[in-house]
């Protein structure tokens, strides 16, 4: 396996070069050597099977591996049983789309924790990732992989220590790393070398030096506050970070071929070539 680049959803000059169709995207972002690409189903999921499965027809022609971000109106912390069947609902809609599209991942958000105690929210977090999963298995979509993604707010669950302890617990499961919202979360600790060798050796401890070399990814700059996230940003940002240079560096240094998702603000599809250059960069040193 190879690491993988591209963008979450369509870059702006991806609109600027006269296309509209999804259908489109594989081959023109083949044409900048990317591989990967995120489509977002972030709003709910309203993309037919049939157009789906065009889209997966073109990703697999140009070499391109689809994944699918769930809706964000999922919240697996929550106890409430007409909520959590809605929010299964959601992931087996996703899988759908996924299996049409020929993705294998799905990135899917915790939730926030609300008036429940941190401890309950991730008990029931992984009490209902347990159901989703064995729905999945029971609706044929064993051979998907969720992705739990790190979260920038503090308020959601979602760090790095949370994802890893939940991802521990099934071989089903990845962490979707995301390194923007993970520095806004802690104003602005998650950007520098020891910062990232510190993260990847807590995944080696937590969920195995084998599922750590492929792990699911998201990059991006992102302005932060108080409580974390406001925006994302684009890579001419100089003021919040991450910077993605470490971030390549060490998973070269260390063999990994991560997928890696660019969320830049309009510029994902650019930024997402100028990560990749940095990773092949560090790999030939
Ligand atoms: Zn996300």
């Amino acid at each position: 396996m190879e690491a993988r680049f591209g963008p979450a959803g369509n870059a702006q000059a991806f609109a600027d070069a006269g296309f509209k169709a999804t259908v489109d995207a594989p081959r023109w972002l083949s044409t900048l050597g990317l591989d990967a690409y995120e489509y977002q189903c972030g709003r709910g999921v309203n993309v037919g099977e049939e157009t789906a499965a065009k889209i997966g027809a073109q990703a697999a022609a140009h070499g391109v591996a689809m994944s699918i971000h769930t809706p964000y109106f999922i919240n697996l912390s929550s106890d409430e049983t007409v909520r959590m069947e809605k929010n299964a609902g959601y992931v087996l809609a996703s899988c759908r789309v996924a299996k049409a599209m020929g993705a294998t991942r799905l990135t899917v958000h915790c939730g926030g924790q609300g008036k429940l105690s941190r401890a309950r929210a991730l008990a029931n977090t992984s009490k209902n990732l347990r159901n989703i999963l064995s729905l999945m298995e029971q609706e044929g979509f064993g051979s998907l992989t969720l992705c739990l993604e790190t979260m920038g707010k503090q308020s959601v669950i979602g760090s790095a220590e949370e994802v890893c302890a939940l991802v521990a617990q099934d071989d089903r499961l990845l962490p979707c790393i995301d390194f923007g919202h993970l520095n806004a979360r802690t104003q602005g600790r998650y950007n520098s070398r020891e910062a990232f060798a510190g993260l990847f050796d807590l995944m080696e401890n937590t969920i195995g030096v084998a599922r750590t070399r492929v792990f699911h990814s998201h990059f991006s700059k992102i302005e932060y506050g108080e409580k974390g996230e406001k925006r994302h940003l684009t890579f001419a940002d100089t003021v919040y970070g991450p910077d993605f240079a470490p971030v390549a560096a060490l998973a070269a240094e260390r063999g990994y071929t991560p997928t890696f998702i660019c969320e830049s603000a309009g510029t994902q599809a650019a930024d997402a070539v100028t990560m990749k250059q940095l990773y092949e960069g560090a790999r030939q040193k």
